[in-house]
């Protein structure tokens, strides 16, 4: 069902700062930005060579999700992200075993992917997201 690792999303206060700051120290490219008004979030993607993307994302405002985790827990690893093949096929299959998401059906995310969150509650206080690109 999981192909692979896709990202880390981690929670960052200042994006533009932050973006700078990761790729001038583990010399690192930002390959795009990207705004999602839909959960109130921008991210700045940074590839590796090997393995997942670092995808770091900050708050469009007040009252986000990214909003509510920094002031909650302060910054730092906010997901993993898993991509699927097909991802209404593996959101089916976990309900199945028991499994709940943060929001019933999947909803475009970033880059026109569709994306689904696993509820943290249900793997260890691990917010998983899933993902099929586009
Ligand atoms: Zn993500």
């Amino acid at each position: 069902m999981i192909k692979k690792l896709d990202h880390i999303g981690i929670a960052v206060e200042d994006l533009e700062e932050s973006a700078a700051k990761w790729a001038e120290i583990f010399q690192l490219t930002v390959v795009k930005k990207e705004e999602l008004p839909d959960r109130g979030v921008r991210a700045a993607f940074l590839p590796l060579k090997q393995g997942p993307n670092i995808e770091l994302i900050a708050s469009l405002g007040r009252d986000s999700v990214v909003d509510r985790y920094i002031r909650q827990r302060g910054e730092g690893i906010h997901h993993i992200c898993f991509e699927v093949e097909n991802i209404r096929e593996a959101m089916n299959k976990l309900k199945k075993s028991g499994v709940s998401f943060t929001a019933d059906t999947p909803v475009m995310g970033a880059g026109s992917s569709l994306t689904a969150f696993i509820h943290p509650k249900n793997a260890n206080g691990v917010l998983i997201e899933l993902k099929e690109k586009k």
